[in-house]
């Protein structure tokens, strides 16, 4: 643990973890000061509070100064490390941190960490709900909503804490330690932040990178970049396949969900394909390693099945939202990259009508173009994205322009047949047209039921349901 008494400390990136640390940091005697690139009234209703506390606030950019008079700099996962005024401070010798690495020194108990590409908070709520059913005192935080911060007050030697860890998060990690580390999948994602696939990949890897032998890492031994990591990792390295047995961990035999904790140990049926409550075969992964991840934590089979059995699918992803005129729509607004995209299109056979687009993350929409070929009658574009996804999937499958998702949906579900299914799932962030996934997924729904009424249906506000 380290002193923060009388230290000055800058917490850079006032977002939601940026405002938890430096609400902790102050209560730790430390003198804060918190900057960010946002102006005063983008930041208004926080500042008041943070004043209170005795926290300086720098709005509307970063004086250099103010990087080079702090013992400590803290930076939010939404801050690159390259920003200038930090790569000068680390250059002037100051210790430069992420939220995750500052929580991570004073959380107390054991940590359970997953990362990858997509899975993430599925995997993560599903672990923890695991953990909690097994009797466990469990914590749940990280990218998923609470800060990890935030967790430090409520936790104890005996706590379990569960962290969704993002790459942003990762990389500017130094002692972070899980106990359990889980590697869902590496596949292309931020690569306009990260620069290149590899950077991307071993930022993720930094999950490992403080493990001892007395350590357990988990890997999807079907992600090629995944499966990488183990010849680099000090821990005992555990394994999760949907195509075949692995020498230790989980998989799928004879239509069940198995597990085994060495090769020599016998293997134990946890549950039946069937009971698990989720749609798709990318989600049977996910619940392969959070067996896995939550055998290793020492819970038991059946609180392991009751509680993947009770599991809801989080909200938009691959969230069934209604059935009209035989036409099945779905939220898939948290596929915001291009292989949820395809995981999500691989959960229907056939029939799809698609909603693509968003704010381009200098993604190859390419990789899609079998699966559309496949399954998907029409892909209808939105966003600032759209002209490099048509000009990418000309000629793979009819497209058409919409521009608003609004247009998308209307258009869609007066194409779609009985039997189809109308998926937005979009392989772009939201922030061209929208404040976040969560607001582009709430927006789709509510365009699902005007289009009730449309179709002569009662409108309804219906509470989503998951199939
Ligand atoms: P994350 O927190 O990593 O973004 P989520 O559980 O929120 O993960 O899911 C993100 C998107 O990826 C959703 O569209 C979801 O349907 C899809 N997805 C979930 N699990 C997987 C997986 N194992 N592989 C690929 N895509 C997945």
């Amino acid at each position: 643990m380290m002193e923060l008494k009388g230290k000055k400390v800058l917490v850079v990136g006032l977002g939601k973890s940026g405002l938890a640390a430096a609400l902790f940091l102050r209560h730790q005697g430390a003198q804060v000061t918190v900057s960010d690139v946002r102006s005063a009234e983008a930041l208004a209703k926080d500042i008041p509070a943070l004043l209170e506390e005795g926290i300086m606030v720098e709005a509307g950019g970063h004086g250099l100064l103010t990087f080079r008079r702090q013992d400590l700099i803290v930076v939010s996962p939404g801050v690159p490390l390259d920003t200038p005024e930090l790569v000068q401070a680390r250059n002037f010798g100051r210790p430069v941190i992420g939220e995750l690495e500052l929580a991570a020194r004073f959380l107390k108990g054991k940590t359970l960490a997953i990362t990858g590409s997509n899975g993430k908070t599925t995997t993560t709520s599903l672990v923890g709900e695991i953990l909690e059913e097994a009797g466990f005192p469990t914590l749940v935080g990280g990218n998923i909503g609470v800060p990890v911060i935030a967790l430090i007050n409520q936790s104890t030697p005996d706590t379990w804490s569960v962290l969704e860890v993002s790459s942003f998060q990762l990389e500017s990690t130094e002692q972070f330690h899980p106990q359990i580390a889980v590697i869902l999948n590496i596949t292309p994602d931020h690569l306009d932040r990260h620069g290149t696939f590899e950077n991307y990949a071993l930022a993720k890897e930094r999950i490992f990178a403080a493990q001892t032998p007395d350590d357990f890492l988990v890997l999807n031994a079907e992600n090629v970049r995944a499966a990488a990591a183990a010849s680099r990792s000090d821990a005992r390295v555990y394994w999760f396949s949907l195509e075949r047995f692995v020498p230790q961990g989980a998989w799928v035999e004879a239509g069940h969900v198995v597990f085994r904790s060495s090769k020599d140990a016998p293997t134990k049926s946890i549950i039946p394909l069937h009971s698990i409550p989720l749609k798709g075969e990318h989600n049977v992964e996910n619940v392969l390693a959070a067996v896995c991840a939550a055998r290793l934590a020492g819970a038991p089979a059946d609180a392991i099945r009751r509680a993947i059995e009770k599991f809801k699918a989080v909200e938009h992803r691959l969230e069934y939202v209604a059935t009209l005129n035989g036409v099945e729509f779905f939220n898939d607004s948290k596929a915001t990259n291009v292989d949820a995209t395809a995981k999500a299109i691989a959960s229907f056979s056939t029939g799809i009508h698609l909603i693509l687009g968003g704010k381009d993350k200098n993604s190859d929409y390419t990789q899609l173009s079998q699966l559309l070929r496949q399954r998907v009658r029409a892909v209808y574009t939105i966003g600032s994205a759209a002209a490099k996804i048509e000009s990418q999937l000309r000629g793979v499958v009819p497209l058409q322009s919409c521009d608003t998702l609004d247009k998308a949906v209307r258009e869609a579900a007066a194409a779609a047949r009985p039997g189809d299914v109308v998926l937005l799932a979009p392989a772009c962030s939201s922030f061209d047209q929208f404040e976040s996934y969560e607001h582009r997924g709430r927006v789709f729904k509510e365009l699902v039921n005007e289009w009730r009424g449309v179709t002569g249906l009662p409108v309804a506000v219906e509470r989503s349901r998951t199939s």
